[in-house]
């Protein structure tokens, strides 16, 4: 089908891309967080030894995270949950899936409730500032998902328009520094029936997880505009100064890269986003 294997392209193009963009052109650095400086290390520390990895996840998030019937790990399947799976097992560890909201995701971390979050989470100077952040993994952009017949060609276009965001998403900061008004949800899905009930013009989400809506959904269009949504970049987060479990997810993270495990992970959950 011409549809899966343009959306198997493009997913395969952005996890093989090597960048350090931000979103929405705020500045980025080529430091992931990974430095000690900032003297904000949290009193819990999250335990890196035992035979348990626990990662934090928000599994409404497709292809990367999602609930299903038989996942690689128990009922959560998707590239994020591979991914949490080969880092466990190259440590001698069982990953374990904890899900719960987006929001409360650092949180959860920062309380040492779970070790490490993987969530398609973007790699952000605001998030720097509580947690340390892995090698990235993957590269998206936001874009704009818009009804086939809409006339949204580029980000400005929508400052009069009704925009849906998902609550806490990097979309919601986008749209919180272009100062466009939007109305926020709780789930992508909830916000896509917005617009598939024609009560909001534009929802602002990440690219990977805009093309499994869009195949999901009769008469929706993706559209981009690189000049106002640049690149970002995913990774895992552990608790601000956990430089053992960091390295672990690292040498790991940065093998699965080299090898093409994840570019393939990437190519072979969007083939089945799209089917
Ligand atoms: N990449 C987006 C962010 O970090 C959305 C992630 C997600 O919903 N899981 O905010």
């Amino acid at each position: 089908m011409k549809k899966t294997t343009k959306l198997a392209a493009l997913l395969l193009s952005a996890a093989m891309l090597v960048s350090m963009f931000t979103a929405c052109g705020n500045s980025g650095s080529a430091d992931n967080g990974n430095s000690q400086a900032a003297g904000q290390s949290s009193a819990a520390q999250a335990p890196a030894a035992g035979s348990e990895l626990k990662f934090g996840t928000n599994a409404e998030f497709p292809p990367f995270e999602f609930v299903t019937a038989n996942g690689v790990i128990g009922q959560y399947d998707g590239i994020d949950m591979a991914i949490a799976k080969q880092i466990a097992e190259e440590n001698g560890k069982t990953a374990v899936i904890e899900n719960m909201e987006f929001d409360s995701l650092l949180v959860a971390l920062q309380n040492g409730q779970i070790d490490a979050v993987i969530a398609g989470m973007t790699v952000t100077d605001e998030r720097k500032e509580s947690v340390d952040f892995s090698t990235p993994y993957y590269t998206a952009t936001q874009v704009m998902i818009v009804k086939e017949d809409s006339d949204i060609a580029k980000a400005s276009d929508i400052a009069d328009k009704k925009i849906c965001v998902i609550q806490g998403y990097t979309g919601q900061t986008c749209m919180d520094e272009m100062g466009y008004p939007y109305e926020a949800f709780k789930k992508g899905t909830e916000a896509i029936m917005e617009l598939v009930n024609g009560k909001c013009d534009v929802v602002v989400i990440d690219s990977a997880t805009a093309a499994k809506y869009v195949s999901d959904n009769a008469g929706l269009k993706i559209v981009e505009d690189p000049t106002a949504f640049e690149g970002e970049e995913y990774a895992i987060a552990v608790q601000k100064g956990n430089t053992e479990l960091l390295n672990m997810i690292n040498t790991a993270i940065e093998k699965k890269l080299a090898d093409g495990t994840i570019s393939a992970l990437a190519a072979q959950y969007a083939e089945a986003a799209a089917e």
